[in-house]
């Protein structure tokens, strides 16, 4: 499933290829993509004359403003977007198309079929399911170090299953948390409340420069990711933990380890990053 990073270049190369394009027409080829109005013959009606002003991005979402109203997309496992000319040919799996004025078609392809796509009128997305109880944007000037601990403050939770969790914070999915996590020294079973001051100042670090970094090589690569353009990302080649299971440690040089945490395949070094126990305060005995 594409993550911050991953989005985040969607995101981009979108807003160079559809910028100020006008919407002529929808077609609809897959019902269920369209969550939110329920018929997509509306949809498609809400949709013609609007002209797309930018793209944006809200922890996994994309959000394409328009004049009236606010189109929420999520890729899910394989969902990609690309720019075509309208006499291309139609490839299998594209479930929605936006035929623009000029003569050029944004086309959404899934093979999957998980995607999801909700318009809005313009301004209730962020009050609506399903941006409403979305958390921190890791990547905004609002994500400070306070403002993570405020996050993580009382929380008996391992770290890995409460990091993934996007009420507290958006966009790190499986691979960046495991990432962040190698990055930072910390086991991904620790309980979110043991967590010392400078373990959460060097998480915080770690997830902040990890999803920077991966952002800056234009996401990851892994199964059929590819950003509107065709492109593949290369984060994947600077993966530390992830996928690289009995490879050395960069640091220590003991095999990298792969173990399920949370119902998710998870990638550490037992080595480097130690479960320590949760520290108990002991009574004083005289
Ligand atoms: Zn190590």
């Amino acid at each position: 499933m594409p993550e911050l990073p991953e989005v985040e270049t969607v995101r981009r190369t979108l807003n160079e290829l559809v910028l100020d394009k006008q919407i002529d027409h929808v077609t609809v080829n897959l019902r269920r993509i369209i969550q939110l109005p329920e018929e997509p013959d509306e949809f498609c009606l809400l949709l013609a004359g609007q002209t797309i002003h930018s793209v944006e991005r809200r922890g996994k979402f994309l959000r394409f403003v328009l004049d009236d109203y606010t189109l929420v997309s999520h890729l899910r496992m394989e969902g990609r977007y690309g720019l075509y000319d309208r006499n291309d040919p139609l490839e299998p799996h594209t479930h929605v198309v936006f035929h623009f004025t000029d003569g050029s078609e944004l086309r959404y392809k899934d093979v999957r079929q998980f995607g999801t796509m909700h318009l809005f009128p313009k301004g209730r997305e962020l009050e609506e399911k399903p941006l409403n109880k979305l958390g921190l944007e890791p990547l905004e000037d609002t994500f400070t170090l306070d403002a993570f601990k405020g996050r993580l403050a009382g929380r008996s939770t391992k770290i890995k299953p409460l990091l993934l969790n996007q009420e507290y914070i958006v966009g790190i999915g499986n691979i960046y948390v495991d990432e962040s996590l190698y990055m930072a020294g910390i086991h991904p079973e620790r309980e979110a409340d043991s967590l010392s001051r400078r373990e959460l100042a060097a998480l915080y670090e770690a997830i902040v420069r990890t999803l920077k970094e991966a952002v800056a090589a234009g996401g990851s690569s892994i199964k059929s990711y590819v950003n509107g353009q065709g492109e593949i990302g290369l984060f994947q080649h600077q993966f530390k933990v992830y996928g690289r299971q009995g490879e050395p440690c960069q640091t220590c040089a003991r095999p990298i380890v792969k173990s399920v945490v949370a119902g998710r395949g998870t990638h550490f070094c037992p080595k480097c990053q130690p479960l320590k126990q949760k520290r108990v305060k002991k009574a004083a005995v005289r």
